[in-house]
């Protein structure tokens, strides 16, 4: 299984879930959930973070108890925090990030008990739950979608990918399961959308592929 966290591994743990909690002596409560990469079973330390959805950066910084972090602002409502990275995160304020981009990786800075990931989901002001959309596209029901379309080629992972692949098959041009990973078969199904509508067929998804996809 891939992995929306650790590229280089296959799987994660979770090894502190959301909710109430007893750490430090104090019982507190866990305001997102910690990870750790695994490989083969065994646990990978100092993998590299990949983004779980994509938006704008909101913040990096350095604090006691968060260690390297970096949030990522998703949408209005939503934003997303990746915290005791081991160096600061490769990214910057105001950057944009796609899904699957790497944001720097796993670490052991600020109060913690080991190297861990710790993701955390703020929603109007209010941590939620991350485990339901660990594995599923971030999806808020019930709200509208700012859909950003960046630019998409052969290796891009995420909701773009996704909105994209299911565009492809609705339009003739089936690029296999919509699955997020931007593979051969996407690739075959882009270009053969560009062949069809005179475009530059290089199986790169910018700005006037996605005008196509989006027009029709
Ligand atoms: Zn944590």
């Amino acid at each position: 299984m891939a992995t929306r966290f650790f590229p280089n591994y296959d799987n994660y743990i979770i090894t502190s879930p959301f909710g109430p909690r007893k750490l430090w002596g104090q019982t507190g409560t866990h305001n997102g959930i910690d990870l750790v990469a695994t490989k083969d079973g065994k646990t990978g330390r100092t993998d590299q973070i990949t983004a779980h959805t994509g938006g704008t950066v909101e913040k990096v910084g350095y604090d006691d108890n968060s260690g390297n972090f970096v949030r990522i602002q998703v949408d209005k409502q939503t934003l997303m925090v990746y915290c005791h990275l081991r160096d600061k995160p490769t990214v910057k304020k105001g950057d944009t990030v796609a899904a699957g981009q790497p944001i720097g990786y796993m670490g052991k800075t600020g109060r913690v008990t080991g190297a861990h990931l710790h993701f955390g989901i703020r929603q109007d002001g209010r941590w939620i739950d991350p485990e339901p959309y660990l594995d599923t596209d971030y999806i808020q029901p019930g709200k509208t979608y700012d859909l950003k379309l960046p630019q998409l080629e052969r290796g891009s992972r995420g909701d773009s990918v996704k909105a994209l692949q299911i565009l492809l098959a609705g339009l003739g041009h089936s690029p296999g399961t919509a699955d997020g990973i931007f593979g051969g078969r996407t690739l075959a199904g882009v270009k053969g959308f560009q062949k069809d509508r005179g475009l530059a067929c290089d199986g790169i998804v910018g700005p006037k592929t996605w005008e196509a996809l989006l027009g029709s």
